[in-house]
């Protein structure tokens, strides 16, 4: 029995109530009548060092019970403009076996994609990039938003080519990224080797160390970004170790020295305009979170992007 008639709307029921779904929208077991889904990635297999993101998905959808629909700076309200739903995890069935897994995932995005829906994800580590990109960029290379504190364009590793600090590299060598339409910002830390980044530069991304950023500023950034990424679809990574420590200790590679979390939301909000069509957040570990500080930031930063995306599917 249900008095009053807001409540049939899970979005408008007290924040703490009911089954957290991404920032409670709808549960959906289909993939029809989705624009936008709200999608978990909960592997951590592609991890050098500290593990921990495969917990991300379930603590980011518990802390995004507290995003409300407006877009206060903005005023984009995502869930008027779209049907935005949680489409549930991608299921990883043989977790163990790196390559495998992501190709569990790239067919599970591959039927998201068939359905037309743009999916906004929550990994897990930054090694499920390159599956979701084998899926959303298979038609063509897309332009690159890549905000983090590493290139991830790093090679192989202790025998192998698919860990977290190397999905560009292959999405690249895979054609599926346009290297002239990429942009890499937030850069920063110490390097096990001064040309650890060398794919990159060689490649011909635009890399914004955290030196140029803070000389620039979140908002100089993001006209850059769009300079760099111009016209046409591109899709938008958002490693949550791009943060300072002290906004996001919950990751497994943390950097001093990083972006604050307001600086990380101007960021993507001067990044409106571009045709972000897939974007995921990454790296948030729930068991180095203090506080939930991590998991709150990354909803929140969720919900930038969610409203970035439903303004470039209305326009497309
Ligand atoms: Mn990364
Ligand atoms: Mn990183």
């Amino acid at each position: 029995m249900i008095d009053y008639e807001e409540m049939r709307d899970p979005q408008k029921r007290p924040r703490y109530t009911g089954l957290a779904t991404f920032m409670r929208s709808r549960w959906a077991e289909s993939l029809e009548g989705v624009d936008i889904g709200l999608v978990g990635v909960p592997f951590d297999g592609g991890v050098t060092n500290r593990p921990g993101a495969r917990h991300a998905p379930r603590e980011v959808r518990n802390y995004s019970s507290l995003i409300r629909g407006v877009n206060q700076a903005t005023r984009v309200a995502p869930f008027e403009l779209c049907r935005v739903a949680d489409i549930g995890d991608a299921w990883v069935e043989r977790p163990y076996a790196l390559e495998t897994a992501h190709d569990e995932i790239e067919a599970f995005y591959r039927r998201v994609l068939a359905a037309g829906i743009w999916p906004l994800s929550v990994g897990g580590d930054h090694s499920v990039s390159l599956p979701i990109l084998r899926a959303v960029a298979a038609e063509r290379p897309l332009g690159l938003i890549h905000i983090d504190a590493h290139c991830d364009t790093g090679d192989d590793y202790m025998g192998s080519r698919y860990h977290h600090g190397a999905p560009f590299r292959r999405a690249v060598e895979e054609g599926l990224l346009d290297p002239g339409r990429a942009i890499q910002i937030g850069i920063r830390g110490q390097l096990t080797d001064p040309d650890l980044w060398k794919f990159s530069h060689d490649a011909g991304m635009r890399v914004v160390y955290m030196e140029e950023f803070y000389r620039m500023g979140a908002v100089e950034a993001a006209r850059e970004a769009k300079r760099v990424v111009g016209e046409g679809p591109a899709y938008l990574s958002f490693d949550i170790d791009s943060l300072d420590p002290a906004f996001a200790p919950g990751t497994g590679t943390p950097e001093v020295g990083g972006l604050t979390t307001l600086e990380a939301q101007l960021l993507l909000r001067g990044l409106r305009g571009l045709e972000i069509v897939a974007a995921d957040l990454v790296e948030v570990s729930p068991p180095f979170d203090q506080g939930g500080i991590t998991a709150l930031a990354a909803a929140n930063l969720m919900f930038e992007m969610l409203c970035l995306m439903a303004e470039a599917r209305i326009a497309g």
